[in-house]
This record gives C-alpha cells, structure tokens and sequence, in this order.
C-alpha cells in the first residue's frame, strides 16, 4: 500500500494558475473519487499529482518521497496513469497494448518473465478483454477499448493507480464494470486508487473518500455521506437539487430541480427578479450562448439547463503543447551541413527547443517528419504544436487533418527521416551551446525536376548553414519507449537480421551503435557507393556488412545477400520459423502499387528481423521468408520506406 500526498500544491499553465494551494491526502489502500465542474481544475490536479504537470510551488509526495525525485521507470512502477483520452500507436493488438504496461518493470532490453506474463493474463481476464487479444485497437468499440487502456494500467501492478474519466465513453452496463474492476482490484491488492469521474451517483456509490473540487481548491472531502449536499452540489455545480438515498446502496443520490422549483431559486435573485450569476456572466461576455456545447456534461443526470448553469461559469480550457500534446513541431537551424558519401548529405540541426525531443530512451529508428518550405510564403500551421504554444487540446490531434486543407504551394510537403544522432547540449561531440541532431539525407537528384517530387532531396542538396527548417518529434514529457515512431523492438531476441538500402541507414547504424553486448547476428546495408559507407562503432557481436551496388538497380545485392545467409545458416531462425513454407491463404500478397508495405511487430522468440528499404525490394523478401522459408511474421519487421516511382505522402 502506498500513500500520495499534494502540499501546498501550485499548478499552472503558463500565467494561468488552475490550481492554488491545495493540501490533500490519498488515503492508503482505499478509492478516492475526485468530482467537480468542468475546468474546477480536477483533470489538471490528476496531472499534477502523477507528475506530468510539475508543480509551481509545492510538491507532491509518495510515502514521504516528493515525485519529481524518483527517477522515471522507478514511478512508473508505483504509480500509474491512465488519460483522458490515450493514444496508441497504428496497428496495435489488444494483447501487445496491455503488454505495454510491463515495461516500467524491464530493462532496455526486456526478458519477459513468468510474473510479467501473469500480469497481462491477469488484467486481460480481469477486464474481460482477453477475447479480445489478437484484435487490432482500432477495430474496437469505444467501451472496449476503454476496457484495454485499464488493462494496460493494471498489467502495470502499481501500488497507486490514477484515472481520468475512466467511463466517459462507457454505456452504463460497462461503466459499472469498470468501476468494479477497480474496487476489485482496491480490495484485493490494497491499491491506492483516485478516479476523477463526472458522475456524481457513482462516485459516490464507489468512493471510499469523496474530494470536492470547486476553482482549483478542495471545496470539501470526506464519507461520501458527509460530502454530498444540497449546498455542496450548488456551490461546486450551480446546481439546485435534492439529495436522497440511493434505493440500492443507500449511498446519497443527486436527484436535480428545475430552477423555477428550487427551493432557494427565489432567493438567488435579484430584487429585479434576474439571477445574479447570469448577470455577471453576460458582462463577462461568457453567457450561457457563447460557451463551447461540446465540453463534456458535469453531471450525466443534469437537465440542459443545468447545464448551461454549470458550463457558463467555465473559462475555455486551454493546455501546453508541452503538456498535452505527444508530437511537438521543432524549428531547428542548419548548424551544419557535411557531405557523407557520394550520395549521403549530413545536415546538423540545431535549436535550445530539441531539449523537449525524446522518447525517454535511446531513439534507435525513431522518424520524425521534416516540413520541407512550399514556393510561397506560409502561415505557421504548426503553431499550436509548438514547444512554447498554449491551445485547445483538440488542436493537438487535429492539426494535420487542417494542413491537409492547405494548398500545396503554401503548406509544403512532409517527409520522413530518422535521427542518425542526437547530441545534448555539454556533449563531447557537440560543440555549440543548444541540443543538435543529424540526419543523413540521400541526395536523388533526379532529372528533370518534376514540381513536388523529389523536394526532400534537393532542399539537403540545396540547404546552407543557418536554414531553418520545421521539424515533427515525439514530445519527451509525453511519449516513454512504447512511443509509436520506433519499430525497432526485438523483445526477448538476441540474434537479429537488420537489412536496408541507403535510406535504411542512419537507422540501421543508430541501432547498431545504440546495442549493448550480447546480441548477435547480422546486418546488410547496400549503398550506391562504396563511399557511402560509414564507420559504425557497436558494443554487439552483430556483423556489418556493406554492399555497393553501383548504378544495378536497388536490392540487386541486398536480396541476394540476405537470401543466402538465411540459405546456409538455415539454423539463424530455425528456433523461430513455422518450418514449413506458408499455406495459400495464410500469406497475403502486399499490391505495392495500392499500399506501401509496412507490417511491424514486437520480438517475442529467440531472433528479429528488421528490414526497410524500397518498398518493391522489402515485399520480395517477406514473400522469401515468409512464403517460400516460413518463418513467423511476428518475428520480423517489414518496412517500405519509400517507393521507386513513388513520391511521398
Ligand atoms: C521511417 C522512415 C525513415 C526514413 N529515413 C530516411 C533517412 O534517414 N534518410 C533518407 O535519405 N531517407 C529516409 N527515408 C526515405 C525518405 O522518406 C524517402 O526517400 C522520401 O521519399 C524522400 O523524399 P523526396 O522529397 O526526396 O522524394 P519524393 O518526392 O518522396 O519522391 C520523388 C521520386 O523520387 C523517388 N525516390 C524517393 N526516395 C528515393 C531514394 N532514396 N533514392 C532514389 N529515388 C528515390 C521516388 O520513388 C519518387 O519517384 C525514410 C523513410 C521512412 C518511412
């Protein structure tokens, strides 16, 4: 059991302090339910208290220890989260989303353990989602998909577990589900559990302690008894209502009033017979018409009168990118600009902003996107992304959809690279004063020059020092070693195939230079030149081996290369293949010409295979390994980064 405790807690986005002076205590082992109007500072408090809002002033504590000085995978162990509304990764099944809760329990390198499997078999049946298991998240209902996030945060067996608005998009049946798991697991392992929860009939049927939360303060806290009240549920909600035991527990239930048969409701008004509140809402140019009717209901049970009541009082709640969204839009400045080979361009980029990239570990293949500047002058379409901006959340997941209305000319275009190097600022090999990271670019200078082809390459081939350009990263406060950019993840394997032609390089030498010893195996990069290769220093007995390939088309030696090492050294993924070639049916043909292949999985046997490069070269080899030699796609990695013929995007 563990107890969380805020002292004199401050919490603010940028000048907008939304939560002042709060003192409160989880009691240990029981169920806290947090309610309170919209924008009462609730969510924001939840933040705070699980160490993604820092405190202003003030700090929070966990059995004594304040938060901010445990490091990151050791809080992540005694204290989870689960958002308002997460983001998983494309492609994710049910079972490797819950799996995702093990992490803070394993090492850069993760051994999967028989507790680890206990624990998502665990949270799956607990959740009833282990039918669930091989589906993709996104072919789910809301409510099932609810059910795997709270499976991922028990798999996580923390001794604290905080939730936001668990039930939100939970019809009643499962709401009620949910909520028992929680109990369940409350009584049974003695977690310490706050929900903020809008509902206040269920979280008083729940709470073991209610906390009122009424402008950023606790307004009252306590037996659920003791909390609910006529005025309690006025001042917190401007809401007039009764108050009566609930019929099946007895626990208090909020039964509302119109405000005409309020008891009080004559008394709250003026001598002129208007209502004070709206009187001073209207001067305040926040009357009920101008208020944003899609925030969320604070009571499931209010009247749309109730509503407004309780909505108008609310400021337009607004977050830091840095708080709110996982992608941030860097703008970074040429520092550098080396060539690495014939065809390789190194540009360096530079800005004091890259100290909010990262994924909370080594970025191994992580990719960002570079905005690469259309021929006309463009607005920032970035700006609510940016590491300094402060915006309506729902700018956070809409800003592409927005850029994709924008014309070309103006927007741009997006294209996707990998970090071959990140340096900090203070680093040996950094030399100026600000973070700096390179990407090696290849130079495919085609001719002639077709208007939005090819703009990648000939703004490298083109760039000098001091260019700005805008680049999308994953957001280090937000995104831990799950984030969805990185592909490289070989699980429990230490034998490992890497292969890739030159665009495939910086990840494939990112990778190799971030393995610790132990891992084996081999890797194949085929470059245009031999001038292209580079020197990779690796702590792994993984074997590099570069082909130039000269002007033949690409994958005239890659495939080849890999075809025959997996010829004579059949036993590389022998412990890993079905053995035998696949049945008609079980494989299906990727028609590259539709669909660009990418089919990523996480290692779970003794060997991984990861593989990128042009999209025709990659499909023949998974029809080679997986058709014709049989080995288990879900030990390889198949990635077409782009496509001879093919512009991106
Ligand atoms: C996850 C990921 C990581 C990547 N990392 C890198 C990286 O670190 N470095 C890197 O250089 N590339 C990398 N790429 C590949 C890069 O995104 C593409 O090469 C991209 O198409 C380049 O954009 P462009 O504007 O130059 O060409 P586009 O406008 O996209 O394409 C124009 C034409 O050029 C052809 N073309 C595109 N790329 C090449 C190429 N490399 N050689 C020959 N012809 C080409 C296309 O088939 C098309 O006909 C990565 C791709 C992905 C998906």
């Amino acid at each position: 059991m563990a107890q969380l405790t805020a002292r004199n807690l401050q919490l603010a986005y940028e000048r907008r302090v939304v939560v002042e002076d709060l003192d409160l205590t989880l009691p240990e082992g029981k169920v806290t339910m947090i309610v309170g109007a919209n924008g009462s500072g609730k969510s924001t408090l939840l933040r705070g208290l699980s160490r993604l809002l820092p405190p202003r002033q003030g700090a929070v504590l966990l059995d004594g220890a304040d938060i901010h000085s445990l490091r990151g995978k050791e809080l992540a162990r005694r204290l989870g989260l689960l958002p308002q509304s997460p983001l998983a990764p494309d492609g994710v099944t049910v079972r490797e989303l819950v799996t995702r809760g093990r992490y803070p329990h394993q090492g850069l390198f993760p051994q999967w353990s028989d507790e680890d499997e206990q624990a998502v078999a665990e949270a799956l049946a607990l959740t009833r989602t282990d039918e669930l298991e091989g589906r993709l998240l996104d072919e789910l209902s809301g409510g099932q998909r609810q059910r795997v996030w709270i499976a991922m945060a028990l798999a996580q067996r923390t001794e604290v577990l905080l939730l936001d608005e668990p039930t939100t998009y939970l019809d009643v049946t499962h709401q009620l589900e949910v909520l028992d798991v929680v109990s369940e697991l409350n009584r049974t392992r003695g977690t310490t559990v706050a929900i903020v929860l809008h509902d206040l009939q269920l979280a008083a049927r729940y709470a073991d302690h209610l906390v009122a939360v009424h402008r950023g303060a606790v307004h009252c806290q306590g037996a659920p008894a003791d909390v609910i009240t006529s005025a309690m549920v006025k001042e917190v909600f401007a809401l007039n209502a009764l108050i009566a035991p609930d019929p099946v527990t007895g626990t208090p239930m909020v039964l509302p009033l119109g405000r005409e048969t309020a008891p009080d409701a004559v008394a709250s008004r003026g001598a002129d017979g208007t209502d004070p509140e709206s009187a001073r809402q209207a001067a305040a140019g926040t009357a009920p018409g101008t208020v944003d009717e899609s925030e969320e209901d604070p009571m499931s049970v209010a009247t749309d009168q109730h509503r407004t009541a309780a909505r108008a009082s609310e400021e337009p709640v607004l977050v830091p990118a840095l708080e709110g969204s996982p992608q941030l839009a860097f703008t970074l400045t040429v520092g550098a600009r080396t060539m690495v080979g014939e065809n390789l361009v190194r540009l360096t980029l530079t800005s004091p902003e890259l100290r909010h990239l990262g994924v909370g570990g080594p970025l191994l293949d992580v990719r960002i996107k570079l905005i690469i500047p259309g021929p006309e002058a463009s607005a920032d379409h970035f700006a609510a992304l940016r590491p300094d901006a402060v915006s309506d959340p729902d700018a956070f997941a809409g800003w592409y959809r927005d850029w994709l209305q924008v014309d070309t000319a103006e927007r741009g275009w997006m294209r996707t690279y990998s970090i071959r190097e990140m340096r900090g600022a203070g680093h040996p090999g950094n030399l100026g004063e600000d973070p700096e990271l390179d990407i090696d670019m290849v130079l495919h200078l085609e001719e002639p020059v077709v208007p939005g082809s090819g703009v990648a390459a000939r703004w490298a081939a083109a760039a000098e020092v001091g260019d700005t350009i805008t680049m999308l990263g994953p957001n280090r406060r937000l995104v831990g070693p799950d984030y969805g950019g990185i592909e490289f993840r070989p699980g429990t394997a230490r034998r490992l195939l890497l292969a890739g032609d030159e665009t495939a390089l910086p990840a494939i030498c990112a990778i190799l230079e971030t393995l610790p010893a132990g891992f084996t195996g081999h890797a194949f990069i085929e470059v245009p030149d031999a001038r292209d290769e580079q020197r990779v220093l690796s702590r792994s007995d993984v074997e590099l081996t570069w082909l130039a390939r000269g002007d033949a088309p690409h994958g005239t030696l890659l495939d080849p290369a890999v075809r025959r090492l997996l010829d004579e050294r059949p036993e590389l993924c022998q412990d890993c293949s079905v053995g035998v070639p696949a049945e008609p049916g079980e494989f299906e043909e990727v028609d590259i010409d539709q669909a660009i292949l990418w089919e990523t999985t996480e290692g779970h046997g003794p060997f991984y295979a990861w593989l990128a490069g042009e999209a025709g070269v990659i499909t023949t080899l998974r029809r080679h390994l997986v058709k014709e030699l049989g080995v288990d796609r879900k030990q390889v990695s198949f990635m077409g980064y782009w496509r001879k013929g093919r512009a991106e995007g």
